[in-house]
């Protein structure tokens, strides 16, 4: 990875995590999934307000590692007016981005996601960029169990 792009991760990292966006309860939210990752404590809640199929509102409570609070924070204000669909394939993108070691992913492409692709550095970190990512899933298919990352 370009220094350029380190560089920009962990200046995003470090903001989103110093001042998270969208860190509230939501009352009036029609899916609330929890989302644990028991590799390293990071726990959050997720809520979502969901009409017609399009993500109206986002925002999530919880406590964890500046690389799972970033992501939520980060993920919140991303699939805010997305339809869930949308919300999904990006969640797709994402984890073939973290997951896979393939260089030709162009990062340009991906805009704000291309922060998160910086984790692939740090693997032992992956859950902890993705824990939101799989809660989120979870909320979209209106499942109301608490999700981990194991
Ligand atoms: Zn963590």
């Amino acid at each position: 990875m370009m220094g350029e792009l380190r560089e920009l991760y962990q200046e995003v990292i470090f903001d989103h995590n110093r001042n998270p966006r969208n860190f509230r309860v939501m009352a009036d939210a029609n899916r609330r999934v929890e989302g644990f990752n028991p590799l390293c404590g990071d726990r959050l809640t997720l809520y979502l307000k969901v009409e017609d199929g399009t993500i109206k509102d986002a925002s999530f409570q919880g406590q964890g590692c500046a690389i799972s609070t970033a992501s939520v924070s980060l993920m919140t204000e991303l699939i805010k007016g997305q339809t869930e669909q949308e919300a999904e394939e990006l969640f797709e993108v994402l984890h073939k981005i973290i997951t896979s070691q393939d260089e030709a992913v162009n990062l340009e492409e991906l805009g704000k996601l291309a922060v998160l692709a910086g984790v692939r550095e740090y693997p032992a970190r992956v859950k902890c960029a993705t824990l939101a990512w799989h809660t989120l899933v979870a909320a979209l298919k209106n499942d109301r169990d608490t999700v981990t990352t194991e």
